[in-house]
């Protein structure tokens, strides 16, 4: 069954992005502070934001000879320049490639040569690595900026580039079509290893609209002005998640946001009793952590009216025991890099009442569930979800046949997940059709982790798959390893440490093998040589369950 969303349609205006948020009727006053660095009080107001955009932007194209579609790729921790940065890229009518600050060098390498990027923005603590993956993507030293607070030797400041480029047009010269990209973020999709998820200027203006129809029902007054609202910005910049919902939210609503560079619970619960904080985007384990851990109690967070929580499966459990504990209701969101990200976002109204759902389908969108045979769905019915709509991706960058993997052929969006729709329109996710396995919202492709593995002269064999942990609300990462002849005779425990302590130094943070090794065999394969991962992910569940 084809289901329409229940909302009204919107109107998304036919402009870039950067003429979208503030080339129109601003609805707050333009000096109203959006972010806030709450260890230096630096802020930004909104014509901050605005200003320093155009001065990066005029910048970039006059020192460096921005063209149309060149990529910069933001290498940072939370950042309370970041918003301006990016969104001057796109004055410039440039791309922006946003890469997790946790990246080793190869890691970010890659995504520096396969976005193609020109330049790098990072921060002084970050610059050993951003040196050494430029290099290896021949990117000169010269196109590596920082942001922040403090400014270094080794490479330019930002504000330093911004003041040398001179005086700023008071028009822009150039203005890009809606369906202009204007990030790439790398998602793995369905399969395989990380790639470039293109969102256009029309994606990322659709989404805020469409997410506003639930979102405007934060706001204390109904969503004129977000006058009194203040979020935590916590959630990575780096992230679609983080970059809809606090880098272009709170320009476009006039919220101010205090932002924190990384999460710790009692920082956050700090930042909350503070700066009086009216709501918060969450992920599942900080959900986990407000009702669980013990020093909660010490802190004041009575002023939080609702979470948000999405990137990851959320437990009625945790929803429940929030509730018990802090008394604040907790909306679920649903949605992917590719949708730019929200395809769904629970009414406040309906938090109780159809707890465990991710909310109904937001505006303009159209969907559907559909089982392994290809065959449409009736509500009730437990199938893959897809999805069409002006927020869903223009494709992988420079992979034809992966994206063509994801469409099907009357024009929907495969995500790879798996749920089902109630007779009232909301949508529950239940499981995960693809490999991806997620670490506290993080990406963890599969994939990667198996090319890294038989890398090693440890491993003849492999296959990675998702085992949940209830205790810290998240999947971890688990690897199913054949020994290699070599260490065929090396007690499991002590190859297991090996094997676990060499993947840690080649991956990021999130990456690691949280989830252990279970030593086997064989992998199983199709005839074609195909990993058959659902055999092992069912084992892990079977095992999981009957513990
Ligand atoms: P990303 O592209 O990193 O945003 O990851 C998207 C994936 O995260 C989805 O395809 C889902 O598998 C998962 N995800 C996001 N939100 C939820 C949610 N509310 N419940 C379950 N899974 C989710």
């Amino acid at each position: 069954m084809v289901t329409e969303s229940q909302y009204p349609p919107v109107d998304i205006p036919e402009v870039d992005f950067w003429g979208f948020l503030f080339e129109r009727d601003i609805p707050f006053p333009q000096d109203k502070v959006i972010y806030v660095n709450p260890e230096t009080s630096r802020q930004h107001t909104f014509l901050d934001v605005k200003n320093t955009s155009i001065g990066f932007g005029h910048a970039l194209e006059t020192q460096w000879n921005w063209k149309k579609g060149d990529v910069l790729v933001t290498f940072a921790p939370n950042c309370i320049d970041t918003p301006a940065l990016n969104l001057g890229t796109l004055w410039a009518t440039g791309v922006v490639s946003p890469a997790n600050p946790a990246y080793s060098a190869a890691e970010l390498a890659f995504q520096l040569k396969d976005s193609e990027s020109k330049a790098i923005l990072t921060m002084p603590a970050l610059l050993g690595t951003a040196f050494e993956a430029a290099k290896i993507a021949g990117i000169p030293r010269d196109r590596i900026l920082v942001m922040g607070d403090e400014k270094c030797m080794e490479a330019q400041h930002f504000t330093d580039f911004v003041r040398k480029a001179g005086h700023v047009p008071k028009v822009r010269r150039r203005i890009q079509l809606p369906s202009d990209l204007a990030y790439i973020p790398y998602s793995s999709g369905t399969t395989g290893l990380p790639k470039g998820v293109c969102l256009t200027q029309e994606n990322m203006s659709a989404n805020l609209l469409q997410m506003e129809v639930t979102q405007s029902e934060l706001l204390w007054d109904g969503g004129n002005n977000g006058e009194g609202d203040s979020i935590l910005a916590v959630l990575p910049f780096y992230h679609v998640y983080g970059i809809a919902v606090l880098v272009h939210h709170p320009v476009f609503a006039g919220i101010k946001a205090i932002v924190l560079p990384k999460f710790a619970l009692d920082v956050w619960c700090q930042a909350v009793q503070d700066h009086k904080i009216t709501y918060s985007y969450v992920v599942p384990p900080i959900l986990l952590g407000l009702s669980k851990a013990p020093i909660v109690d010490n802190y004041d967070l009575s002023s939080i009216k609702v979470f948000v929580s999405a990137a990851a499966p959320l437990t009625k459990d945790i929803v429940n025991a929030v509730w018990n504990r802090l008394k604040i209701p907790v909306k679920q969101a649903y949605g992917l890099t590719e949708t730019s990200p929200g395809t769904h976002v629970q009414r406040t109204e309906d938090w109780q009442k159809a707890i465990g759902s991710v909310g109904r389908l937001l505006p303009n969108q159209t969907a559907k569930f559909v089982s392994e045979a290809g065959e449409d769905l009736p509500v009730g019915s437990t199938g893959e979800f897809w999805v069409k709509g002006p927020n869903i991706f223009a494709g992988y960058w420079k992979n034809p046949s992966a994206t063509a993997n994801c469409m099907s052929s009357d024009g929907y969006f495969k995500t790879g997940d798996i749920g089902y729709q109630d007779q009232d329109g909301n949508f529950y996710i239940t499981d995960r059709l693809k490999e991806l396995i997620k670490y506290k919202g993080f990406q963890v492709a599969p994939a990667e982790l198996e090319g890294l593995l038989v890398g090693s002269d440890m491993v003849a064999d492999a296959c990675v798959v998702g085992i949940y942990d209830e205790s810290q609300a998240t999947e971890l990462p688990l690897a199913f390893v054949v020994k290699t002849e070599k260490v065929k005779n090396v007690a499991d425990e002590k190859l297991e440490k090996e094997i676990c302590q060499w993947v840690t130094s080649k991956v990021a943070n999130h990456k690691r093998l949280r989830g252990g090794i279970r030593f086997v065999d064989e992998i199983p394969k199709s005839a074609a040589g195909k990993i058959l991962r659902r055999l092992l992910r069912d084992r892990i569940k079977e095992e999981t369950a009957n513990k």
